[in-house]
C-alpha cells in the first residue's frame, strides 16, 4: 500500500524520500509552537524541490500543543487559521489546495459539539468546504463528516486523516483517505517521521472538485411520514414561486408535527428538528396549510424549524436546525427553478400576512436571518457552479486583507524569534531595531490594529 509522511523536526531530503518509496508528505503551514520544529511551515524552496523530485505534498495546520488545541479556539480560531494556512499555502505555491486542520488529542463529543465543530465550519466557510480536512482520531474524524464540515470525496469518503492515537483500534478503511499507523520513527535523511497508510488515490494532495450533484435527488430530506389530512392535492393550478419559513414556537420532532397536524387544521411541507434532521410531510405537488391564505399557500412550500427551548429562553433555534433548513430552502429553490435564494423574492416569511410573528428569530431583521440567508446562499451556490468557479470565488482576500496579514505574519515572526532566543534576534530592551524600535506591546497593539480587534490604542502603525 502506498504510503506518505509527516514529521516537524526537520525536512527530509526529496531524493531520501523518494528511495525509501514513499510517494509524498503531509507539511506543515502552520507557525512553529517551538524552536526544535524545523519543519514548520513548508517554505517553497522545500516545496518546490518536493515537487521536481515528483513527490506529492499534502498540508497540515496544527499550531497548538496539547494544553491549547488550536480547535477549541471556535469560530474564531477557524477563522483566523483558515486564513492563515491559505496565505501560507498561497506563498508556497499551493494555492487552492485543502488543509488538514488538527485535532491531536483525545477529543469528547461533547467538546466537538460545543466548539469545534464551530472551528471547522468557519474554515469551511472561508476555504469553501472541499479544502477542509481533519486529522484526529476515528470518531472526530467521523462526527466531521457526519456534521458536513470536511470535504466529501464521494462514496462516503471524506478528507479524514486518521491517527491511531485514541482510535481504539479502527482503522477508518472506508471513510478517510490517510491512517497514521506508525508513530516517530527514524525516516529519510535520519528525520523522525510518522508513516502513514494511503486508502484512496485523492487524500489531499491538490485540489479537490466539487462532487456532482444529482440535482434530480434534491432536496435530501431524512424522514417522510406523510399527512392523511389538513392538506390539499394538487396546487390549484399555480405554480410554485417561493418558500415560506415557520418556527414550531414549540420543541417538536417529524412525528410531533404530524401529531398536532392530526387535530390542528393546519400543515408544512416540511420540518426541521433541532438536530437538523429533514422530515417531509406534505409533497411539494400538493398544498400546505400553512400561510394563512389559498393563494399564498398554492404558491409556496412552508418550511417548519423546530426551537431548542422554550418561551422562557425566547424560542431559540439551533445551529444545527439554521443550517439544515436553510439548505433545505437552497435546494427546493434549485428543484423548482426558483433562482438564487433571496429574501423577499423566493424566501418569504409566515409574517408577511400580519397575523403572527412567526417566525421570529428567523424573520427578516431577526437575529437569525443572516446567518440562515447566508448559508442558504453559499449552499445553492455550491450545488449549482462549476468547481473552478466556486473555488475563484473561495478567494475571500480583498487586496487589505492580504496585505494586511502579510504585515501581521511579519510581525509575529518577529516575535517567535524573540521567543525562541533566536540568536539573530536580540535587540535592545524597549524595542528591537528591525521592528523600527517597537516592543513586544507595540507589535501586539499595531497586530490588533491591523486585524481590527477593537479596543486598542495604537498609534505607532500607520
Ligand atoms: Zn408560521
Amino acid at each position: 500500500m502506498a504510503t506518505v509522511i509527516d514529521f516537524s523536526a526537520a525536512f527530509p531530503k526529496a531524493a531520501d524520500i523518494k528511495a525509501a518509496g514513499h510517494e509524498g508528505v503531509v507539511a506543515y503551514v502552520s507557525p512553529p509552537r517551538e524552536l526544535w520544529m524545523k519543519a514548520k511551515p513548508l517554505t517553497k524552496a522545500v516545496a518546490d524541490a518536493y515537487r521536481a523530485a515528483g513527490l506529492k505534498i499534502g498540508a497540515v495546520w496544527q499550531y497548538g500543543g496539547a494544553g491549547n488545541p488550536d480547535v477549541l479556539r471556535g469560530a474564531a480560531g477557524g477563522r483566523a487559521d483558515a486564513l492563515a494556512a491559505d496565505a501560507q499555502l498561497k506563498a508556497v505555491g499551493l494555492a487552492g489546495h485543502p488543509v488538514f486542520f488538527a485535532v491531536d488529542f483525545d477529543i469528547t463529543l461533547a467538546q466537538w459539539n460545543a466548539t469545534a465543530v464551530q472551528y471547522f465550519r468557519s474554515a469551511c466557510d472561508v476555504l469553501g468546504r472541499q479544502r477542509v480536512g481533519i486529522y484526529g482520531h476515528s470518531r472526530a474524524v467521523a462526527w466531521a463528516q457526519e456534521d458536513g464540515v470536511v470535504a466529501d470525496l464521494g462514496g462516503g469518503r471524506c478528507l479524514g486523516w486518521v491517527t491511531s492515537s485514541w482510535s481504539q483500534g479502527d482503522k477508518a478503511a472506508d471513510y478517510a483517505v490517510l491512517y497514521q499507523g506508525t508513530h516517530n520513527v527514524p525516516g529519510p535523511s535520519g528525520v523522525q517521521v510518522d508513516i502513514n497508510t494511503v486508502y484512496a488515490s485523492e487524500w489531499g494532495h491538490r485540489p479537490i472538485p466539487t462532487p456532482t450533484v444529482d440535482l434530480t435527488k434534491l432536496p435530501r430530506v431524512d424522514q417522510t411520514l406523510w399527512l392523511n389530512k389538513h392538506y390539499t392535492p394538487g396546487r390549484g393550478g399555480r405554480r410554485i414561486k417561493y418558500i415560506v419559513r415557520h418556527h414550531n414556537a414549540g420543541i417538536l420532532s417529524i412525528q410531533g408535527c404530524w401529531n398536532v397536524w392530526q387535530t390542528r387544521e393546519a400543515s408544512a411541507h416540511y420540518q426541521v428538528e433541532t438536530t437538523g434532521r429533514v422530515g417531509q410531510l406534505v409533497r411539494d405537488e400538493d398544498t400546505a396549510w400553512h400561510a394563512a391564505d389559498q393563494t399564498r399557500n398554492q404558491e409556496s412550500i412552508g418550511i417548519e424549524h423546530a426551537n431548542s427551548a422554550g418561551a422562557a429562553q425566547d424560542w431559540p433555534i439551533s445551529d444545527a436546525t439554521i443550517t439544515a433548513g436553510a439548505h433545505l430552502a437552497a435546494e427546493l429553490c434549485i428543484k423548482h427553478d426558483l433562482g438564487r435564494p433571496e429574501f423577499g423574492k423566493n424566501i418569504r416569511d409566515h409574517k408577511e400576512t400580519g397575523a403572527t410573528a412567526c417566525p421570529y428569530h428567523l424573520a427578516a431583521g431577526g437575529k437569525y436571518h443572516e446567518k440562515w440567508m447566508r448559508a442558504a446562499q453559499a449552499h445553492y451556490d455550491t450545488l449549482t457552479k462549476p468547481a473552478a468557479v466556486v473555488a475563484q470565488e473561495d478567494d475571500m482576500f480583498t487586496d487589505y486583507d492580504r496585505e494586511a496579514l502579510l504585515d501581521v505574519r511579519a510581525m509575529l515572526q518577529t516575535l517567535c524569534a524573540q521567543d525562541m532566543g533566536d540568536p539573530g534576534v536580540t535587540g535592545p530592551y524597549g524595542g528591537w531595531p528591525q521592528t523600527g524600535g517597537r516592543t513586544r506591546t507595540d507589535i501586539l497593539a499595531a497586530i490588533a490594529a491591523k486585524l481590527g480587534i477593537t479596543g486598542t490604542t495604537d498609534t505607532k502603525e500607520a
